[in-house]
């Protein structure tokens, strides 16, 4: 007896206490893991002659006995050999391992149902399964039996074909699992309808039937009715794919099913998109927007693409050529007859009808996308939530090669209105008030929209009538500088000294009070020894002291963006140009004027250095020296 690897133990014990209701799942997974090797088979087929088909069908096949009160499944796949065996099924695949170490995490039991648990789920209804396999180049055939817990036993077995059988010792019934239901012909005949129509392999099974006798030609008067029992070899499955099917008898409850199958999900799709073309490439594309973002998605294990099938055949899960990086959220899989079943999977770069495919679902998909944003807001504003990140990251890469195709699709943070905008619709709100005094679209950029909302500038932007975009995510103020204009107005961080808010006028008062005040600006910057460029005068900042701006291309907020990268990658340009406005509306500033005026070098010198962390506090920034800022503070009060 072999003992089961730990992982695979833990879930094995999960199926043999599964409470879960839906049992009836086990089938579908075993029908899978048949179809799979059938593929396999038929792949080894169309390369190696000694294998060869000789016209038999592949095919599955499901035979329940009530005597033996056991169910088999067979197959005439690839089969395991001894050693394929014990490694496929001593331990668990790693796709059901990562599946299970989520559900023991959630322990949420559900989860049996919605995801492949695999071959294990056999355990679930049966408390003895043996599989008899003969693997493709092997002259023996093998049995692997095991009960569950203990562990297994492998042994020489016979058995003629190519191929699996895997036979389930059905459980006892219970008051809530009737397991002799799964040696019913009607239930299988269900079960397999629901779970497995669109395997591509004729899933075969012998019924009982019973028909009428024909009524004899000289039948007496008091004739009666007779009935005959027969069998008969029935396909269960229609074999016809999803995609194949005419749109008119799929339900969007099937694509669901299909979907969260498939790829695993708990979320049904926010969007199901078939799409067939012909022409210069012919092919059919069944694709998924996915409602929420799978837990991996932006991480460097996340892998993007589409199933490829060549005229129903599977040639590859995971075509990653058929998305684009920023589109990489989309599932799905492209069934085409022009693209050639000898293709190997490394020559799939460079096909030419892949590219055609590829450059058509693009625009497809982003059509799709508007069409959901225009009809369907909310749930849009929920996708955009998991998977705007990526069509941001999109807008800004490759020097913003897509920004012109993705810019459409963004939505930011409206502080005036508090929803979500897209830029056409800030342009579009601008145009209906007084757009032509608005000289920029204005944003402001930072870690949390209420604090942007809260900034000074944003409130003097507000003031005048314009929107601000909130910029919460560290990207967005790098995609709207890539992307520089919409609707011929500038991007503008509302931390940036020209706002063009100001009158001729105004800015020539401004200019004035500066000079003015010349002197005492001046200390002031040299007291703040160099961290500001300059110092000016504001009478637009309302009740607040002081506030913090950037001269030039680099943005505070760009800054603080760029200072987390690797010294060597951001380089040493990574600095904005600060300039520090005092409010001259503020007591501050005639308090300042005061200590200037007694030539009171050392309290200059300390209330600079007190609005400047101000200043710095106000837009998020750290403190070179907290303690020192606490201290000064401290000194003010006794
Ligand atoms: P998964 O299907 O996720 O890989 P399973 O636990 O269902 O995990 O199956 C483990 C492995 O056992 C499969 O990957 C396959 O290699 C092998 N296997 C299972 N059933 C069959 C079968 N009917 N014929 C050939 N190989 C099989």
């Amino acid at each position: 007896m072999r003992k089961f690897k730990a992982e695979s133990q833990k879930l094995l014990e999960m199926m043999i206490n599964s409470v879960y209701t839906n049992k009836e799942i086990f089938l579908r997974e075993l029908i899978s893991n048949a179809s799979d090797a059938l593929d396999k088979r038929y792949w080894a087929s169309l390369n190696r002659e000694e294998i060869s088909l000789g016209g038999q069908e592949l095919a599955l096949r499901i035979v329940p006995d009530k005597a033996s009160r056991t169910l088999t499944v067979s197959d005439n796949g690839c089969g395991m050999d001894k050693e394929e065996l014990e490694a496929n099924l001593g331990t668990i695949a790693k796709s059901g391992s990562q599946d299970f170490k989520r559900a023991n995490q959630s322990e949420d039991i559900d989860i049996i149902g919605q995801f492949g648990v695999g071959f294990y789920s056999a355990f679930m209804v049966a408390d003895k399964v043996t599989v008899i396999s003969r693997g493709l180049d092997a002259d023996q055939a093998w049995k692997w039996e095991s009960r569950g817990v203990e562990g297994y036993t492998v042994s020489p077995a016979e058995k003629e074909e190519i191929g699996t059988d895997v036979i389930l010792q059905l459980r006892e019934d219970t008051e809530t699992d009737r397991y002799s239901d799964y040696l019913e012909e009607w239930r299988l005949t269900d079960i397999v309808k629901r779970y497995s129509d669109y395997v591509r392999y004729p899933i075969r099974m012998l019924r009982h039937k019973s028909r009428a006798l024909p009524r004899p030609a000289d039948a007496p008067a008091d004739w009666q009715q007779e009935y005959e029992d027969y069998t008969e070899d029935e396909i269960l499955n229609s074999m016809t794919p999803l995609w194949k099917k005419n749109p008119g008898e799929v339900t969007q409850e099937d694509y669901d099913r299909y979907y969260k199958e498939r790829f695993r999900d708990f979320t049904a799709p926010a969007r199901t998109v078939l799409s067939r073309a012909e022409g210069r490439v012919s092919y059919t594309a069944l694709l998924f927007l996915p409602g929420k973002a799978p837990y991996d998605y932006y991480s460097s294990e996340f892998e993007k693409g589409l199933a490829l099938y060549a005229s129903g055949v599977l040639i590859t899960e995971k075509c990653a050529d058929l998305l684009p990086d920023y589109f990489s959220f989309v599932r799905g899989l492209v069934d085409s007859e022009d693209v050639s079943l000898n293709l190997s999977r490394e020559m799939l770069q460079q096909d030419h009808q892949l590219k055609l495919i590829a450059s058509a679902l693009e625009k497809k998909i982003k059509s799709e996308l508007l069409t959901m944003l225009r009809t369907e807001r909310e749930k849009y504003e929920s996708f955009f939530e998991a998977f705007g990140r990526q069509l941001k990251f999109g807008a800004y890469s490759d020097f913003g090669a897509h920004a012109e195709l993705l810019k459409d699709l963004l939505l930011f943070r409206s502080a005036r209105m508090q929803k979500m905008l897209t830029l056409e619709e800030y342009a579009a709100a601008m145009d209906a008030t007084d757009g032509e005094k608005q000289k920029y679209i204005y944003y402001a950029a930072g870690d949390e929209a209420s604090r942007l909302l809260a900034l000074p500038a944003t409130q003097q932007v507000l003031d005048k009538g314009f929107d601000v975009l909130l910029c919460a995510e560290d990207i967005d103020e790098f995609v709207l500088m890539t992307l520089g204009s919409f609707a011929d107005k500038e991007f503008r961080n509302v931390n940036s000294g020209d706002l063009g808010l100001e009158s001729e006028a105004e800015k020539q008062a401004a200019k004035e009070a500066e000079q003015e005040n010349r002197q005492l600006l001046d200390a002031v910057k040299q007291a703040l020894a160099g961290k500001v460029k300059r110092v000016a005068l504001s009478n637009q900042l309302k009740d607040h002291p002081v506030s913090l701006s950037a001269d030039g291309p680099i943005s505070l907020e760009m800054e603080k963006v760029l200072s987390r990268f690797p010294k060597s990658q951001a380089g040493e340009m990574a600095k904005s140009d600060q300039v520090l406005n005092i409010n001259s509306q503020h007591p501050v500033f005639a308090a300042l004027k005061q200590a200037h005026g007694s030539g009171d070098e050392e309290k200059l010198k300390e209330y600079a250095a007190i609005l400047y962390d101000q200043a710095r506090l106000i837009e998020g920034l750290p403190l070179d020296d907290p303690a020192a800022f606490a201290r000064r503070v401290a000194k003010l009060m006794v």
